[in-house]
């Protein structure tokens, strides 16, 4: 089961959107390298590029040209409604399995421990709500949707349907 939540979670990524190196001139599909994990938070709307890109004329790196690309493509998004409203219920989740059960336990002493009857639902709900993120970016409305994950604006997910270039900014 959980090898079948990570397989859903996970991300295909790539890059699919032409770039004009900056050395040559060459505007073009890039090269795509494969991509490197980057730990780096970035907050606002600076750009965290995971896909080696190259120049598929001259292999200049163009990493830096993509992540203003993403900026360019991605920054007047919002993140969408659906998402919003799955934040908030995580929110008020956390409140009803966390706090609400600690604050009965020093409210009313009860006999069995409410509050680590609480943690315990906490990770089941992290779960259900990332699926539930993650399940958006099974939909499109091309109908066969394929988003492949082009790096982060900020702390959100920047996606691009493969087949119909939809695009789609995920929070989680
Ligand atoms: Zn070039
Ligand atoms: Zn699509």
């Amino acid at each position: 089961m959980l090898a079948k939540y990570r397989s859903a979670v996970q991300n295909d990524h790539g890059w699919e959107v032409e770039l004009t190196c900056p050395s040559c001139g060459h505007t073009a599909l890039p090269r795509y390298d494969g991509w490197t994990p980057d730990t780096s938070i970035n907050f606002g709307s600076t750009p965290t590029m995971f896909a080696l890109i190259a120049c598929s004329k001259c292999a200049h790196d163009l990493r830096d040209v993509a992540g203003k690309q993403l900026v360019a493509m991605f920054s007047d998004m919002a993140v969408s409604k659906l998402n919003k409203r799955l934040i908030a219920y995580f929110v008020v989740g956390v409140v009803l399995v966390v706090a609400l059960p600690i604050i009965v336990q020093f409210a009313f002493k009860p006999k069995f421990h409410v509050a680590s009857f609480g943690a315990i639902l906490f990770v089941p709900l992290i779960f259900v709500f990332n699926y539930r993120v993650v399940s958006m970016r099974k939909r499109c409305t091309c109908g066969a949707p394929k988003y492949i994950f082009m790096g982060l604006l900020g702390r959100s997910y920047c996606y691009r349907c493969s087949n119909c270039a939809r695009l789609l900014r995920l929070r989680d």
